[in-house]
C-alpha cells in the first residue's frame, strides 16, 4: 500500500511538472493557461487517491454478515463427518448423524453419561469449569469392540459443551502392527541366539573335548547363525524397500534375461532340485524396474516353490505377454498347496501356514511380504492361487515399459 502511494505521489508531481513545462513552451496565451489548469487538476486528483487509500487503511473491517442463529448449529455439526454432540447442562441437545449412528438414535435429550456410557467420559463431562478440559480421552467399547475413539470436549459457554469423537482405529491398528513386528523380530532372533549361547556354554563345560560332539555342536551352531543371518538380511531388505517405497524404479529390465539369470543362480545353490526348475520365457517388452529387487522377487518365489513343492515335481517359471499393458510372470509348483483361509494373510510379516515346516526349510516368514512390497513399488499386482493337494501358482503382473 505504501509503495502504491509513493507511485501515485510521483505521478502527480510528474503531471504537475509536465503541465507547467507545456504551459511555458506554449507561452502566456489562453491555451497555456488551460494546459496548466488541466495538469494541476489531474495532479490533485491523482494525489487525492492517496488520501482515500489512507482512509481505507485505517477504517475498521466491515462486519461479518449476520448468520441465522438457530437451524445453523445443527446444519454445521451435520456437515462434520465425525460424531459431534452438543451438551447443555449434561443433556444432549444436538447430535449429528454419525453421533446418532454410533451412540443410538435415542440420545437426543438424554443425560450425556447415559449416551456415552464410559466412566472416563462421564467424569470429564461432569467435571467443573476448572478441570482443564483440554486433554483428549481414549475410549474403547463404543461401536464395535475393535474401534478406538479419541474424545475431545470443549466449553462453548458456562453450561454448554461440544463433544467431538475422532476414530483412531486405523492408527491404533498401525501402531499394533509395528509393535507386533518388533516383538516378532526380536523373538525370531532370540531363539537361535539362545541356542548358540547354550551350545557355547556346553562346549566350555567340557563337551568340546570330544571331537565328535564338538563337530556336531558346531554344525548346529553354524545352522542357527545362518538362520540369524538370513533373518537379518530379510529385515534389512524390508526396511530398504520400505524406505524406497515412493521412489519410482528407473532401470529398464528384460525379465526374460533375469529369469534365466536367476535360474542359473538357484540351480547352483539348490543343485539337488536344479533339474526340477523349468522356465518358459516368451518374447515380452522390458519393464521399468529395479533389477536387484525384481531378482529378489524371483528368488523368493522360486525358493518357496522349491521349499514347499514335492520333490521330483517341476517348478515352472513362465514369462507371458499377451500384447496388453502388463507383463505376466508366474511361478507354479506341485506341492501340498495352501488352504484358502490362509491366502489373505500370506503377505503379512512372519505369517506362516506351518511354522515348523517353514523353519525347517530355512524360511524367515518374510519372503512374501518382501515380494508384495517390491511389486507395489513397481505398480504391479501379486496374485496367489492355490489348490490343496495340487499346488500353488503365484502371479506377478508388472507394467510393460512404454
Ligand atoms: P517363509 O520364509 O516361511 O517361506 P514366506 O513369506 O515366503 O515365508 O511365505 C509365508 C508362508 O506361506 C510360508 O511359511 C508357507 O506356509 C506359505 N507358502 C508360501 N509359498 C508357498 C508355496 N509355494 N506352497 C505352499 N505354501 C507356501
Amino acid at each position: 500500500m505504501a509503495g502504491e502511494r509513493a507511485i501515485r505521489a510521483g505521478v502527480a508531481l510528474g503531471i504537475a511538472v509536465a503541465s507547467g513545462a507545456a504551459a511555458l513552451i506554449i507561452g502566456s496565451d489562453a491555451n497555456a493557461i488551460v494546459v496548466a489548469m488541466v495538469g494541476a487538476i489531474a495532479a490533485v486528483l491523482v494525489a487525492l487517491g492517496t488520501v482515500s487509500d489512507d482512509a481505507a487503511e485505517t477504517a475498521p473491517p466491515p462486519p461479518a454478515p449476520a448468520l441465522p442463529a438457530e437451524p445453523l448449529i445443527s446444519d454445521v455439526i451435520e456437515a462434520v463427518v465425525e460424531p459431534v454432540l452438543i451438551v447443555a447442562d449434561r443433556r444432549v441437545v444436538r447430535a449429528n448423524s454419525p453421533a446418532r449412528a454410533l451412540l443410538g438414535q435415542h440420545i437426543l435429550g438424554e443425560d450425556v453419561r447415559l449416551a456415552i456410557r464410559h466412566p472416563a467420559a462421564a467424569e470429564r463431562l461432569t467435571a467443573g469449569p476448572d478441570s482443564g478440559d483440554d486433554e483428549p480421552i481414549h475410549l474403547v467399547g463404543l461401536g464395535t469392540r475393535e474401534q478406538r475413539w479419541e474424545m475431545h470436549v470443549r466449553r462453548a459457554g458456562p453450561s454448554l459443551r461440544v463433544v467431538h469423537l475422532i476414530d483412531r482405529t486405523g492408527s491404533y491398528a498401525a501402531d499394533r502392527i509395528r509393535v507386533d513386528f518388533v516383538a516378532n523380530a526380536s523373538h525370531e532372533l532370540r531363539t537361535p541366539l539362545a541356542s548358540i549361547l547354550g551350545f557355547i556354554e556346553t562346549l566350555r563345560e567340557g563337551a568340546g573335548d570330544d571331537p565328535e560332539i564338538r563337530d556336531r555342536f558346531l554344525k548346529i551352531m553354524f545352522g542357527e547363525a545362518t538362520r540369524m543371518r538370513r533373518l537379518v538380511d530379510d529385515l534389512m531388505s524390508l526396511s530398504r524397500i520400505e524406505a524406497e517405497k515412493y521412489r519410482e524404479p528407473d532401470q529398464t529390465v528384460r525379465l526374460g534375461d533375469l529369469v534365466e539369470e536367476v535360474r542359473a543362480e538357484v540351480s547352483s545353490i539348490a543343485d539337488r532340485r536344479a533339474g526340477d526348475l523349468v522356465t518358459a520365457v516368451a518374447d515380452a517388452p522390458p519393464v521399468r524396474g529395479d533389477r536387484a529387487q525384481l531378482s529378489q522377487v524371483l528368488h523368493n518365489l522360486i525358493g518357496n516353490a522349491l521349499k514347499y513343492g514335492r520333490p521330483n515335481t517341476p517348478v515352472t517359471v513362465e514369462l507371458i505377454h499377451d500384447g496388453g499393458p502388463m507383463v505376466r510372470l508366474t511361478v507354479r509348483d506341485e506341492g501340498d498347496g495352501i488352504p484358502p483361509e490362509h491366502l489373505p494373510r500370506l503377505t503379512e510379516r512372519f505369517y506362516r501356514v506351518d511354522s515348523g515346516r517353514s523353519r525347517a526349510a530355512g524360511g524367515t516368514g518374510l519372503g512374501l511380504s518382501i515380494v508384495k512390497h517390491i511389486v507395489e513399488r513397481h505398480r504391479g499386482r501379486l496374485d496367489i492361487v492355490s489348490t490343496p493337494g495340487t499346488g500353488t501358482i503365484v502371479t506377478v503382473l508388472l507394467p510393460a515399459s512404454r
